[in-house]
């Protein structure tokens, strides 16, 4: 049933996933400032890890960027991991309203993206409040995978993708 047109999307955050802090919270926000100026001095850059554009894309899903680094991350992200130029989640109105409090700002619009069809989330700052409105408003499979910023994306961590992929969507 399910055509490589149909294969599940990935949305995918850059800080704590690709690249990992070493630590815990506070310092997302000083990765994102740092990004504004995303340049070859940027040291958190050295913490990629080239290979993983080539897993990601063995996930076979179609891959989103759902980051601060926004076009930024096809500028300066995915030419070092080695993945395509991708498409980007915009952050939604600021007037839209109804969001609401400590539902992430990318919650929301994946799940109007996804429209339905099956979706990963991977990102380290996903809440209980995320999972309860993706539950709620998201009426096809979903994988909300929350990813240890200090260690980013593992084998572990790949694994658990790939197998809730062979149960939603087998190749
Ligand atoms: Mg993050």
């Amino acid at each position: 049933m399910t055509s490589s047109s149909e294969r599940p999307l990935l949305f995918l955050d850059v800080d704590g996933p690709l690249i990992p802090f070493g630590s815990s919270a506070g310092h997302s926000e000083i990765a994102a400032a740092s990004s504004t100026t995303a340049d070859q001095g940027n040291p958190l850059l050295a913490r990629l890890d080239p290979g993983i554009g080539e897993r990601l894309t063995a996930l076979g899903c179609r891959l989103v960027w759902a980051t601060t680094w926004r076009e930024e991350a096809n500028e300066v992200i995915a030419p070092r991991i080695g993945l395509p130029r991708l498409p980007v989640l915009e952050w939604p109105d600021a007037d839209a309203g109804g969001t609401p409090q400590g539902l992430h700002w990318k919650t929301r619009p994946m799940v109007e993206w996804a429209a339905g069809r099956p979706f990963i989330w991977v990102d380290d700052e996903i809440s209980a409040i995320d999972r309860l409105w993706v539950d709620a408003s998201h009426p096809g499979p979903s994988l909300l995978h929350r990813v240890e910023p200090a260690k980013g994306l593992s084998g572990t961590d790949f694994g658990a993708l790939a197998a809730w992929l062979d149960t939603v969507a087998p190749r």
